[in-house]
């Protein structure tokens, strides 16, 4: 088993960072390492990159703390790239480049190897904050890693409700409530609040969704006027692609939303047997087995039906089988 401390011993500098466009798992578990090792390294230089995550996480220690210019000419010690591979840290990728020693911790099943000198990628994690908890030295443990590591781990399995909550999940979980932080609250407010306006893009994204396959598959989109329209970001569009999975009968949700022109940024949700983490991985992205995303060019309809292609395979192939 990994040991976060023991890999780090001796470091004068390290820096943590994950994916582009952070989601409470990438945001959870890099700040808990951060506190983590900030606690057992005192001494270090110790930094956090990230694209700017989402305020709702502000409630998190030190959230206040993250970097998101990436210090090119900082070569640290130690690189930790969390929640990915090295493909999606962004700009932060120049430092995992000229790091001495990188360590990769993940649970997607689409970085088999992972990326670093030391890899711990176990794809049946739920979350990488679920496997921040396991390579830590719980004698650290305090009511600010345990928050910011059950961020992390409700984020990923929507408040312990998807397939990837293992009954170690829910383990790790109780001992991490056991400090006693507000978790009710927490979950409100990072989880299920939003603003009004967020309700009304999804709203909206629902109102013009299309179902097809025989009612198997739905879909949705934003594009940039209308989201220029209502002010927001892509931050504001979480929750859609599940809004959409939930349609009964639906096996597969595709949401999708413009960052260029004929460029989308694509989510894939499915419920119970189609494999999106493979669909996905067909067009350059990855995720797991029932979340996935990619980054497709086209006109929404292309990009429709250069999906349905390979979903309508899976769902065949289901129904023979
Ligand atoms: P999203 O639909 O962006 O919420 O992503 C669903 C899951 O797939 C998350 O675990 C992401 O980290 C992962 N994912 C999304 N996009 C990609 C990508 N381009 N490459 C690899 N994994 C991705
Ligand atoms: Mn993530
Ligand atoms: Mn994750």
């Amino acid at each position: 088993m990994l040991q976060l401390w023991k890999e780090c011993e001796g470091a004068k500098s390290i820096a943590i960072s994950g994916h582009i466009r952070p989601d409470g798992d990438c945001v959870g578990s890099c700040m808990a390492a951060y506190l983590y090792l900030k606690k057992v390294m005192p001494q270090a230089d110790i930094r956090v990159i990230l694209e700017q995550p989402s305020e709702i996480f502000s409630c998190i220690k030190d959230f206040d703390k993250i970097e998101n210019d990436c210090q090119t000419e900082l070569a640290p010690d130690i690189f930790i790239a969390l929640d990915c591979e090295k493909t999606r840290l962004g700009e932060a990728v120049a430092l995992f480049d000229k790091a001495k020693k990188r360590i990769n911790i993940d649970h997607h099943i689409s970085n088999s190897k992972g990326c670093g000198d030391v890899n711990y990628v176990e794809p049946t994690a739920s979350s990488t904050a679920e496997l921040i908890y396991t390579v830590i030295d719980k004698e650290y443990l305090d009511v600010e890693i345990a928050k910011a590591i059950y961020i992390g781990i409700i984020h990923d399995t929507g408040i312990f409700h998807y397939s990837n909550t293992s009954p170690k999940t829910l383990q790790i979980a109780s001992e991490l409530i056991s400090y006693g932080f507000d978790f009710p609250t927490l979950i409100d407010e990072t989880f299920y609040e939003k603003t009004y306006v967020q309700n009304q893009v999804m709203g909206r994204a629902i109102l013009e969704s299309i179902i097809f396959m025989d009612g198997k598959c739905a879909v949705s989109y934003v594009d940039q006027k209308t989201m220029d329209f209502y002010h927001v970001t892509p931050k504001d569009l979480d929750g859609i692609v599940n809004q959409l999975r939930i349609i009964k009968g639906v096996e597969c949700a595709i949401f999708m939303y413009e960052i260029g022109v004929q460029q989308y940024k694509v989510s894939l949700r499915s419920c119970k047997y189609v494999d999106v983490s493979k669909v996905a991985s067909y067009f350059g992205g990855g995720g797991h087995v029932r979340a996935a995303g990619c980054t497709m060019n086209g006109s929404f309809y292309d990009v429709v039906n250069n999906l349905s292609e390979h979903i309508e395979e899976q769902i065949k192939e289901h129904e023979i089988g």
